[in-house]
């Protein structure tokens, strides 16, 4: 059966951080449609002053934060004394799971392109410990025909692997330019939440009368085992494309930090009071409050 568009989400510009300009593509208001994906935040700025404060020491629990960088440049630093710069075409991977705290900085730079993404986890694994996995374009498989160029961040495509082994949530991230008058085709899992973000150009739908789809909006489609995008003749496109099984699980969002329940919001909420938020995980499972050198992130 072929996917058909569901809906469109318009999303909305925010300031978030210390006054970081971006779209909120998808947030809480439609957070059960698009499970197990939360939140997906877009940048696109060629002045600094949109972006430069970042988005200094927060915490996060109980998801995984995927920042996809298209071009620009973001330091990072965090409670575990972890710290690098994402750039070009690369890729973080965060599984906050029992709690992190870290900085996302970014830099100046001709333009800042790309996008953050927040995966849930399911409650068998909010506490899980925390994890980074950084990923070279390199580490990226492309896969080309004459209709488009799909580099799989993470999953698989037409029997190639994505570098992310490790995912509780097994998603597909896909980062597609589709040539100009050309098309890309994706046999879906219908299990799956399924939806675009078109990044540039401009796609139009064949399933439902060529109609055309929008840049800079979320496209979610009915469950369906065919998706067939294409371009018309006026120029390429790009598109993020994000797949992934629902949890089916209750939603608690409270800023950085989503849990399944109330109790477990406000014991984070309390653990981030008494300074108890970053958890050690020892070998044989348990898990007690981690001493943390506050003057580092401080
Ligand atoms: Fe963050």
């Amino acid at each position: 059966m072929i996917n058909k568009v569901k809906k469109i989400v318009k999303g909305e510009k925010k300031i978030d951080g210390a006054g970081v300009q971006l779209i909120r593509v998808i947030g809480k208001p439609d957070v059960y449609d698009f499970d197990p994906f939360l939140m997906l935040d877009a940048f696109d700025s060629k002045n600094p002053d949109t972006y430069i404060k970042g988005f200094p020491w927060h915490p996060h629990r109980g998801i995984e934060t995927v920042t996809y960088l298209l071009e620009g440049e973001i330091d990072h630093g965090d409670s575990l004394g972890n710290s690098g710069v994402i750039r070009d075409g690369e890729c973080q991977w965060m599984t906050a799971g029992s709690g992190i705290i870290h900085q996302e900085m970014p830099q100046p730079a001709p333009r800042l392109l790309g996008t953050q993404l927040w995966v849930n986890l399911p409650a068998r694994d909010k506490m899980t410990a925390p994890k980074y996995r950084d990923f070279k374009s390199s580490d990226m498989p492309v896969i080309e025909d004459e209709g488009s160029i799909v580099r799989i961040v993470a999953g698989e495509f037409k029997g190639a692997k994505g570098p992310m082994e490790d995912i509780t949530v097994q998603p597909t991230y896909l980062d597609v330019t589709v040539k100009s008058g050309g098309s890309f085709y994706y046999d879906t899992n219908p299990e799956n939440t399924l939806f675009i973000y078109i990044i540039n150009g401009s796609l139009i739908f064949p399933a439902e009368d060529n109609k055309v789809l929008p840049a800079w909006q979320a496209v979610l489609f009915e469950r369906g085992d065919k998706l067939h995008l294409k371009t018309g003749n006026d120029g390429k496109a790009r598109l993020l494309l994000f797949s992934g099984k629902p949890l089916n699980e209750p939603i608690e969002w409270g800023g950085p930090i989503v849990m399944n329940t109330k109790e477990e919001l406000n014991q984070a909420f309390k653990d981030i009071e008494e300074d108890t938020f970053i958890k050690e995980h020892l070998a044989d499972g348990t898990i007690r409050n981690e001493q943390v050198n506050k003057s580092f992130y401080r």
